[in-house]
């Protein structure tokens, strides 16, 4: 098969990045996917795509310059993606080491690796290679009840996993003026959908309703949070691959905020009318038995530094690349739902090491 263009996509095999790792075949590339497979990384996540020749998985490393050397030049990418990271604020509050490790060190050695691949590439593949970070809104801090975050917004990381993620960007910054590498910068919302690990909230709140266990909400449940789909977060990727001019930064949201409280009370909400818990027996069992979901929501502890409101302003992407969330909250909510119950099989196996759901984040750093 004649493929479009070769990427090296890393991280590949955890939430977003399996994700995008779909999207890309399904758009004509040929993916090699470098992945250490740390907890949160399963190869299950890409099983729709085993037996494909455009699907090429690598166990590794990001930090291992090398090693990532030795790809770009076998493969020869037209695209460097980096997804790989440590991606759990709770797990930042409790040990950021790993989080400067790979997020900070593991970003410089392939930015570093991609640099010198970039300096042997004859002209025409010079012009059109690509080192694309993507990266989160976290890094940019909280906004009060108003204002959104723009391209234009200073950084203010206040938890260990943004300023990991921050320090990265400032070297994906520094990488473009000093050397001239075409580098892209994405950062945005918190994304939800397929194949998303259960410690974060959606995915969590949703298991542990099924299995009629509290609903644990941070503080007053009144922290916002700009929700977009995964499958519109790698179609923007793709989009500014394909189009922005290198240097270019754009942050990338849904226009969709909502309050954690909100959320949990949706996906109840839709349990409700999936899964009544008055048809389970398990649930019937409960004492109290529970007429709805809701009734499991329970307020717990804060989060220590947790941000109060993010919100994205993502008309510089939606003006110059003419991309749009194919998918209201509504209709992807619904989905996400609908997935993790035909897919109890996959949470029980990403979930069958040591993570538990128990609670994270509450500090003692290692
Ligand atoms: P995830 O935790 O689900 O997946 C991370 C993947 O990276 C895993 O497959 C893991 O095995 C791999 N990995 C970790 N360390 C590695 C290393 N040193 N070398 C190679 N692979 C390594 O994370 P996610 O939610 O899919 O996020 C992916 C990226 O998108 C991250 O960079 C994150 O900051 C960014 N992002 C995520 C969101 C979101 O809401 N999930 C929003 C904006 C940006």
């Amino acid at each position: 098969m004649i493929h479009a263009r070769t990427l090296l996509v890393t991280g590949g095999a955890g939430f977003v990045g399996s994700n995008f790792v779909r999207h890309a075949v399904g758009r004509g590339c040929r993916v090699v996917n470098l992945d250490k497979l740390t907890y949160a990384g399963n190869l299950e996540n890409l099983a729709t795509l085993s037996g494909s020749d455009d699907h090429i998985f690598v166990q590794g490393d990001i930090g291992d310059r090398s090693l990532v050397g030795r790809l770009l030049a076998e493969h020869r990418p037209t695209w460097v993606v980096n997804f790989a990271a440590e991606s759990h604020v709770d797990r930042s509050i409790d040990s950021p080491g790993q989080f400067v490790r790979t997020n900070v060190l593991g970003a410089f050695e392939i930015l570093q690796a991609s640099l010198e691949h970039w300096k042997r590439l004859d002209a025409e593949s010079a012009r059109c290679f690509r080192f694309l970070q993507v990266s989160t809104d976290e890094v940019f801090g909280s906004l009060g009840p108003v204002g959104v975050f723009s391209e234009q917004t200073p950084y203010a990381p206040n938890s260990p996993y943004a300023a990991s993620k921050a320090a990265a960007d400032h070297f994906v910054r520094a990488m473009h003026i000093t050397y001239g590498l075409p580098t892209l910068l994405t950062n945005c919302s918190n994304n939800y959908g397929p194949y998303q690990f259960p410690e974060k909230l959606i995915p969590l709140v949703i298991l542990n309703a099924l299995e009629g266990k509290s609903l644990p909400v941070y503080g007053d449940g009144q922290n916002v949070r700009d929700w977009l789909y995964v499958e519109d977060h790698c179609h923007a990727i793709f989009e500014v691959l394909l189009r922005a001019l290198p240097g270019a930064t754009f942050t990338i949201g849904g226009r969709n905020e909502r309050t954690n409280a909100d959320i949990v009370r949706s996906i109840c909400a839709l349990l409700d009318e999936l899964v009544p818990p008055a048809g389970d027996s398990h649930l019937r069992a409960q004492v109290p038995p529970i007429a709805t979901y809701a009734q499991l929501i329970a307020f717990v502890t804060d989060r220590p530094g947790h941000d109060r409101r993010y919100a994205i302003d993502p008309s510089a992407i939606e003006r110059m690349l003419g991309w749009t969330p194919a998918h209201s909250f509504d209709d992807g909510i619904r989905k996400t739902v609908r997935w993790y119950l035909t897919n109890r099989g996959w949470c029980e196996r990403v979930s069958s090491g040591a993570y538990r759901r128990e609670r994270l984040g509450l500090g003692g750093a290692a």
